[in-house]
């Protein structure tokens, strides 16, 4: 064990920064939970981890919102970044940090990248032309335009210009261009690398790092007249959280990050601005940037309007944690475009949760209590191919962040042992043969034990129940390599009840 110690690797991973004009709704629930998913595996596979996640809380949205709540900017943004504070916490994510872009150590590392751009000759001055709304304050786009005007103030916003510091991006594609096409930064889906790809060739221009009209914002440190553009804002919490700084021990434990996850409406800003301000800054590129697909619900979008924008808490409410986890991550592949079938929650429940696992669960520990009083009573290797197969499944899946497969796999050794009960039928071999009914239900208790440690990432209570009627609740101090070993389990030890992990849904019947 010292010696894979000594060669622990680090897994920095992280979700975007949720802006605070939204609440948390299902779509942050999917990228969060996929997330903790991928960080608990790397937690179990002995990485040390750091799990990033947290709050976007400037710009002049913000502050229009505050005014119409009636309070200030940062008593907005503290009530709505406690919000999805308290979602994680229902729905047991595991981050090791939570970063607030109104946080004073963001804002020094937020000042110390600008400085450094600056200084690198990655800046420079200009102007900004745009659609000016003199009652929202703020540069509208095209796109919020409705008939021409200001959908809030109903008057045609004025094109007028401002002085702007602007990133020098068109340096940097070229070299940026090649590590994408040649997977020195790897972004997946690969449909999406080719996306990526493709807006090289259309050609880009440089951005602007700040605004001058914007009030609620980080002021540049060699121009206080002017903030810090939201999206350089936002990006650079993935460093500030590592207290960016010469000589940051964070920084140099965990850069560069090992994954950037998000949904794919915002991987222009994580594929080409990101890396081309860490190229400017002179630090390496993220390992891996993956930007999963949009959803409908029940096959419809999801919107505001339609009032389907789901919290997440009344999905908790309904049917715990660990269910919602598992639910919202098998709907579709891990990276595609899919649907919810919220309407088929329950019966999807009853069928994978209460009658898969949950049965499987308290039918195998009620067999040790009933035919050997609770004590493993014997030791065999009868399912130990098969489980090391499904292993095999589950780490590639894992290692390809593909959660929906790693969830294939789980559902696959379930699967395996309601077999391996029906053909070998327990209550039967009670009346015939004791020697074999022990071997028997030992190859079912360790399939018990191998199920609840790949269930960990997903559902982590439901495993940690499994794991301590076993007596295996503290697998902490073992190797994967340990833990994955089939025999875990010792003849003679002794095995709890098993309350029950599912409780049925009535309400799906
Ligand atoms: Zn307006």
């Amino acid at each position: 064990m010292a010696l894979n110690d000594d060669i622990m690797a680090k897994f920095y991973i992280t979700t975007p920064i949720y802006y605070v004009n939204d609440k948390p709704h299902i779509g942050h629930a999917y990228t969060t939970i996929a997330a903790d998913v991928l960080a608990r595996y790397h937690r179990l596979i002995g990485d040390e981890v750091l799990f990033l996640t947290g709050t976007d809380e400037h710009g002049s949205k913000i502050a229009e919102s505050a005014k119409k709540a009636e309070m200030t900017p940062q008593e907005f943004c503290d009530q709505t970044s406690a919000k999805f504070s308290l979602a994680w916490d229902e729905l047991d994510i595991s981050n090791d940090d939570f970063i607030r872009t109104t946080e004073q150590r963001h804002i020094t590392g937020v000042k110390n990248i600008l400085n450094k751009l600056k200084e690198s000759g990655a800046i420079y001055e200009g102007e900004y032309k745009g659609l000016y709304c003199v009652g929202c304050e703020r540069f509208l786009t095209e796109k919020e335009l409705i008939d021409g005007k200001c959908p809030i103030h109903k008057t045609e916003p004025q094109q007028i210009s401002e002085k702007n510091y602007f990133f020098n991006l068109k340096k940097f594609l070229p070299r940026l261009e090649k590590m994408i096409d040649q997977n020195e930064i790897k972004i997946l889906p690969d449909n999406r690398r080719k996306e990526v790809l493709g807006l090289f060739k259309q050609g880009m221009d440089d951005f602007s790092v700040s605004r001058e009209s914007v009030k609620w914002g980080i002021p540049l440190p060699f121009d206080e007249n002017q903030v810090a553009y939201v999206w350089v804002d936002a990006l650079s919490n993935y460093l500030t959280a590592l207290d960016y700084s010469e000589g940051s021990e964070k920084l140099k434990k965990f850069w560069p990050a090992d994954l950037h996850l998000m949904a794919k409406d915002i991987l222009k800003f994580h594929a080409l601005y990101w890396p081309a301000m860490l190229m400017a800054l002179g630090e390496e590129l993220p390992k891996t940037i993956f930007a999963h697909g949009f959803f409908m619900i029940d096959g419809e979008k999801m919107s505001k309007s339609l009032g389907n924008f789901i919290d997440p808490h009344d999905l908790v409410a309904e049917f715990g944690s660990d269910a919602v986890r598992y639910l919202l991550l098998s709907q579709f592949p891990f990276g595609v475009d899919g649907d919810v079938k919220l309407g088929n929650f329950a019966i999807q429940y009853n069928s994978d949760l209460a009658n898969g696992i949950g049965n499987l669960t308290s039918r195998v520990l009620a067999m040790v209590e009933k035919y050997f009083n609770g004590v493993v009573p014997a030791e065999d290797g009868g399912l130990s191919g098969e489980v090391g197969d499904i292993w095999s499944d589950y780490q590639k899946a894992m290692a390809e962040f593909r959660v929906d497969l790693a969830i294939e796999a789980i559902r696959k050794l379930i699967s395996i042992a309601d077999g391996y009960v029906d053909v070998n039928k327990p209550w039967e071999l009670a009346k015939s043969d004791q020697e074999k009914l022990a071997k028997v239900i030992y190859n079912l208790l360790e399939v018990l034990r191998h199920l609840a440690l790949m269930l960990y990432p997903v559902m982590p209570e439901c495993s940690q129940k499994i794991l301590s009627a076993l007596g295996k609740s503290d697998f902490t101090s073992l190797t994967i390599e340990e833990l994955k070993k089939w025999g875990g389990l010792v003849a003679g030890s002794s095995v709890a009840k098993s309350e029950q992990l599912f409780p049925r849904l009535v309400k799906a019947e």
